[in-house]
């Protein structure tokens, strides 16, 4: 197939490129590298099947619509990323992910393509009541990131309703794995972890790190995507997690530190708006899309450290630079 990869040069994209092209299609990726990066692709460099090309999807199309020409199948994971700049810089969040969103769908629609497969954040979900929670939990997005990815979903499935494009929304749920993001500003969680770990810092733990996340490992997100691609079902949201949780606690003892016991972790304060714990509820994939998760926390984590070299460059956040970088968090989230 010819397939697009908007964001193919972020964490989850170059996965689904590796998998894309492993499995013989034509890959182009479209990136504005603001936050990802060409690194993330080098392992196929010379492959003839993978083309790459700098655009800004929030802008314009007649600079680049000529690219959906003949695709079959698109990808639209392009985004920005992380809570802190989102509060801060709402507008950017908005040409990026809803702006962006419109228009892949717009040049979509108009090049016939045959498949369309959204990114989506289970951040929607915001503080649920449920756990496990379901696709037909309320919305209630804490902050523009959240809102922005969920505001580009309902587009995504409009473009689907009116103008029949054949589209499937994948809500992810904290999706980790080797090239885990680390574009500079304080955020996820496996980042901030590992780029402490290699400079023998100690780990910076919300709270008292019972709280828990639906960590899912990077591979199983890719073959939810492929599923997803191949179906014939369109206009349909799925949850795409393990179903199950671990704590921070747990994931602090499966990275282990070189530190004298006492002094492997700091406590920073707990992050307003933020759920305690996240929990996919994925009948729905598993019974649709046969789908399942097939990597172990354990083993996935073991995965990420062989590979813990790529956090090299990677800003070390201490709490003093994290309570710096989330005053504005704080500030407006903290009533
Ligand atoms: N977390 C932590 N220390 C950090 C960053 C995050 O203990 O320096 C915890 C955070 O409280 C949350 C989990 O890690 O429970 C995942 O956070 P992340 O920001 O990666 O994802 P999200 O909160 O959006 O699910």
């Amino acid at each position: 197939m010819k397939t697009i990869v908007t964001g193919g040069a972020g964490f989850i994209g170059s996965h689904l490129v590796d998998r894309l092209l492993a499995d013989n299609h034509q890959v182009l990726v479209l990136d504005n590298f603001s936050t990802g990066r060409l690194d993330n692709l080098k392992q196929h460099k010379g492959n003839k099947r993978l083309v790459i090309k700098k655009v800004d999807l929030g802008t314009n199309s007649s600079n680049w619509i000529h690219w959906f020409r003949k695709i079959d199948w698109v990808f639209h994971l392009a985004a920005l990323a992380d809570i802190v700049p989102s509060i801060v810089k709402p507008l950017d969040y908005h040409h990026s992910n809803v702006d962006g969103t419109v228009n892949v769908l717009e040049a979509s629609k108009k090049a016939g393509i045959k498949r369309f497969i959204y990114a989506a954040s289970s951040s929607c979900y915001g503080i649920p009541n449920v756990y496990p929670t379901s696709e037909r939990a309320e919305i209630r997005p804490q902050y523009p990131y959240a809102l922005t990815k969920y505001l580009g979903e309902q587009y995504v499935l409009h473009w689907g309703q009116i103008y029949k494009l054949p589209v499937i929304s994948l809500r992810f749920f904290n999706v980790y794995g080797p090239r885990s993001r680390t574009s500079g500003t304080y955020g996820a969680v496996f980042g901030t972890f590992l780029a402490q770990k290699l400079a023998r810092k100690p780990y910076t733990v919300v709270g008292n790190g019972k709280q828990t996340r639906d960590f899912t490992y990077v591979t199983d997100i890719v073959e939810a995507m492929i599923k997803a691609v191949k179906s014939i079902i369109t206009n349909e949201i799925f949850n795409v997690g393990s179903g199950r949780t671990y704590s921070i606690n747990e994931l602090v003892k499966l990275l282990g530190s070189s530190l004298p016991a006492g002094r492997q972790v700091i406590h920073i304060p707990k992050r307003p708006g933020e759920p305690y714990c996240t929990q996919a509820d994925i009948t729905k994939i598993k019974k649709v899309l046969g789908w399942k998760p097939k990597i172990k926390f354990e083993d996935g984590v073991a995965k990420v450290l062989e590979d813990i070299d790529y956090w090299r460059d990677a800003p070390i956040w201490t709490p003093k630079k994290i309570k710096v970088a989330t005053r504005e968090w704080f500030k407006y989230l903290g009533k």
